[in-house]
């Protein structure tokens, strides 16, 4: 299995799951020539796409899915109720509406849902499958439950929000109701919340983790990286993970989980 972000950060994200035979994205939150641009500098042509699953209605992950699904012919996979907001993308083909509920299959992935904690409608992280290899993804959470961490737990590749450093949060310049949205439960992962939290789900499996969905005025990709590797260290398992930051702007790394 492998994978990678394409785009990461509240000006767009977008998530690239695959197999030898099945593609697919989550979230398409930058435009669709972006996008495709993106999939070409890790050699994987657009038409190979066969799903785009959507965590959530927000702008910064659906700007480019209507494009994509009409001009490529790319059926999109949501939440029942993430479906009645998405009426700005505008008109999707009938056999392109997917809705899922609670598992699904595409090709030999198989993908698991399972609740966020944010302001958007029904809003879910997943986690893939491919005969023994596992990719989560938790991104806009306020909060992380015991559920969500063990749906992520034992993953070989987890994409984890680290959205914010708290001091610079608090410090920084957004208005109060802003700062207090983004800290609440609804809200994003701080830094400090995200390597608590992975300090739990990071298994003997756990290959990669990525740190996802990065604010761009109150972290910088050192802060979020410095936090959560001190968490990890104390912990003595920041050497047993490749530990990386999903760049906001640019394709991470084409990732391949290894068998064990
Ligand atoms: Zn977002
Ligand atoms: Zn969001």
């Amino acid at each position: 299995m492998e994978c990678a972000t394409l785009f990461s950060g509240s000006s767009g994200n977008c998530i690239y799951v695959g197999t030898g035979n099945t593609k697919v994205l989550v979230d398409a939150g930058s435009s669709g020539k972006r996008i495709m641009q993106a999939l070409d500098s890790i050699n994987i042509d657009i038409k190979e796409i066969q799903a785009l699953l959507v965590t959530h209605e927000h702008i910064d992950h659906i700007k480019g899915l209507g494009v994509l699904s009409r001009r490529y012919d790319i059926p999109i996979y949501a939440s029942p109720k993430t479906w009645q907001e998405l009426t700005c993308i505008g008109k999707i083909a009938e056999y392109n509406q997917k809705e899922f509920d609670y598992g699904l299959e595409i090709g030999d992935l198989k993908v698991d849902f399972f609740k966020t904690s944010h302001d958007a409608i029904q809003p879910v992280g997943m986690v893939f499958y491919h005969r023994e290899d596992q990719v989560g993804i938790a991104t806009d959470t306020g909060c992380i439950t015991s559920g969500m961490k063990k749906a992520l737990a034992g993953a070989n590749a987890i994409f984890f929000e680290a959205n914010h450093d708290e001091e610079m949060l608090v410090k920084g310049p957004y208005p109060f109701h802003l700062k207090k949205r983004i800290s609440g439960d609804k809200g994003h992962l701080s830094n400090h919340t995200a390597g608590e939290a992975l300090k739990d789900m990071i298994t003997g499996n756990t290959q990669h983790v990525i740190l996802s969905h990065l604010s761009e005025v109150n972290n910088t990709p050192e802060a979020a990286y410095h936090s959560v590797a001190n968490t990890l260290a104390q912990a003595d398992i920041l050497d047993k993970i490749a530990l990386t930051v999903a760049p906001r702007y640019q394709t991470h790394s084409l990732i391949k989980i290894k068998r064990l």
